[in-house]
């Protein structure tokens, strides 16, 4: 299906945060094809998920709209709105290791190795493409975002040790979305 027609078919007034086991989180998002109202329409929806939460980045898929595009706000200003669409990594540098979380798995903070200095290409919703180089949380974000792109959640790059640590906050996680109650 074309990108654009996923968003337009999504209902997008009534899109709500998706959490850890739901299947929809491990799908690879698409390019948006255009940015138009609809896409327009979705970011919107995605400040409200993000600052209701809240959180410094969401991803759209994380809104159940497995589409390339991902919203952050990383100095917790409501004004300070970035959209990322279509963004990839063009450049990355050095490490860091810190403690990282996600919306879609509450409850569950782990230290994860990332690259300390990232370079991420993206569309803004001018329809402009721009560059835009983060360093330490920043960095963090972009590549914690592009993760969820691809399928990727905090999950997949914990440490065995950590994984063991944190199974029954997961355990707890897949029996509520097995109830149906998360
Ligand atoms: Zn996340």
């Amino acid at each position: 299906m074309e990108t654009n027609a996923k968003i337009k078919q999504a209902d997008i007034a009534n899109l709500r945060l998706i959490r850890y086991p739901d299947p929809r989180l491990r799908e690879v998002s698409t390019p948006v094809d255009e940015i138009d109202d609809d896409v327009r329409r979705l970011v919107e929806k995605m400040f409200e998920i993000l600052f209701a939460a809240p959180g410094v980045g969401l991803a759209a898929v994380q809104a159940g709209v497995p589409v390339r595009l991902f919203v952050a706000c990383p100095t917790g200003d409501p004004k300070d709105r970035r959209v990322y669409v279509n963004p990839r990594i063009v450049s990355e540098d050095g490490s860091q290791e810190e403690d990282e979380g996600c919306l879609s798995v509450p409850g569950i903070t782990t230290r994860i190795k990332r690259r300390n200095v990232v370079t991420i290409r993206a569309v803004g919703l001018d329809g402009k493409e721009f560059e835009e180089t983060g360093e330490g949380l920043i960095a963090r974000l972009f590549q914690h975002e592009t993760d969820h792109l691809n399928g990727r959640l905090i999950l997949d790059r914990m440490g065995s040790l950590a994984r063991l640590a944190n199974r029954r906050l997961i355990k707890e996680l897949e029996d509520k979305f097995a109830e149906g109650t998360a």
